[in-house]
């Protein structure tokens, strides 16, 4: 038995992989062409100037690395970091625990500002900081997959301007969910991942640099120490007139991000936008006359990943292995010191459409009742 035969559609309503368009799935069974194929590389400049559309940048060093968002993660800060450097890290959940833990096995000096789990970061924390110590790096996570809290990342944008601080922004759930403006921000380095708000399969994460950052790395004292991360060696099969051989380029992954992005971009940011806030929108209201709760306050949510409360009454685990046996839909568990307290629904990309939203808040009503 070919075990691909049995695989059945899921709603993909958690935190990631979110629903992928038939488009992108097309595009991925397109013919396999050779990673230095001069059609191939006009597909791959497409793809560096569409990934400068949505991230909001004129960031030349815009490409996308072989790998999931924590590849970007470690990209991010395997080229930035070198021994002794100080880098600030702004915490209230997984992914900025795991920046520290990144940025830490590189040897540089991690300080950590904590925030409770469940609330966004406190830009005025970050100036009295800011002010006791300065820092070659602030890092944070803009969308904090782990409890579904926005991080308030253009108020942290305009504390780091009066300092030489590289800003160094985790948009793995942000990217093409809501505005991630780079260039307007002030952010130096920005990375992202491919199978959440893109809606592309996971295996791709976006990066950026910009010309500061790249200044950093091209000056740096010692060698990027992961070849295979390099960006000023991944730079030259990306850009320039002849292309050179770094590592082969995952062709037909590249393919469906190509095509995910072109929907998006088709679709036009502002719209997209709207679709996943009206969807969250849609999700709350119906959860709330479900009895249930938001872990977030209001003002401080994300709407792509909705972190819900389950009452003691309700056997987590087993309502979502219900969602998902019954009705072939997945959710996401907490992580963490919230495992068991909440389930992570997700509106990322093509899955966020009112008819999904609606086959989840009737399949919910359906178990509780
Ligand atoms: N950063 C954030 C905010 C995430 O949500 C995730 C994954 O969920 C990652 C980083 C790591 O990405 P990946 O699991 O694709 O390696």
């Amino acid at each position: 038995m070919n075990l691909l035969e049995n695989i059945r559609t899921t709603l993909l309503m958690g935190p990631g992989p979110s629903c992928v368009h038939p488009l992108t799935y097309y595009a991925l069974g397109r013919p396999t062409l050779g990673h230095l194929d001069p059609y191939f590389i006009t597909i791959m400049d497409e793809i560096k100037a569409d990934l400068q559309t949505v991230m909001g940048t004129k960031n030349v060093a815009t490409i996308p690395i072989s790998g999931t968002g924590s590849a970007g993660m470690e990209t991010s800060f395997v080229n930035m970091i070198e021994p002794g450097d100080r880098v600030l890290v702004l915490i209230n959940g997984v992914f900025g625990m795991r920046m520290a833990d990144v940025a830490g096995r590189l040897g540089a000096e991690v300080d950590t500002i904590e925030f409770e789990w469940g609330t966004a970061v406190d830009p005025e924390e970050v100036e009295k900081k800011l002010k006791e110590k300065s820092y070659d790096i602030v890092a944070v996570v803009h969308a904090e997959t782990s409890t579904g809290v926005c991080n308030p990342v253009e108020e942290i944008s305009k504390i780091l301007a009066d300092t030489d601080s590289l800003y160094l922004v985790d948009t793995v759930t942000s990217l093409c969910g809501m505005p991630v403006e780079m260039d307007k921000w002030g952010i130096d380095i920005c990375y992202s991942g491919s199978q959440k708000c893109i809606s592309c399969p996971p295996g791709i994460a976006p990066v950026s640099f910009s010309d500061r950052a790249m200044e950093k790395l091209n000056n740096r004292k010692t060698k990027v120490p992961n070849w295979y991360l390099d960006v000023s060696m991944i730079a030259q099969y990306w850009g320039g007139k002849t292309r050179a051989y770094h590592h082969t380029a995952p062709i037909n992954m590249l393919y469906a991000l190509y095509q995910s992005l072109k929907l998006i971009i088709e679709e036009g940011l502002e719209n997209v936008y709207k679709r996943h806030m009206e969807c969250h929108k849609m999700l709350v209201a119906g959860i709330e006359e479900l009895g249930f709760k938001m872990l977030v306050k209001e003002g401080y949510r994300l709407p792509m990943l909705n972190a819900v409360l389950v009452p003691d009454s309700i056997d987590e685990a087993e309502l979502r292995k219900r969602l998902l046996n019954e009705y072939n839909i997945e959710v996401g568990a907490g992580l963490g010191a919230l495992a068991g307290k909440i389930v992570r629904i997700g509106l990322m990309g093509h899955t966020a459409r009112d008819y999904n939203v609606k086959r989840l808040l009737d399949a919910l009503s359906a178990i509780i009742k």
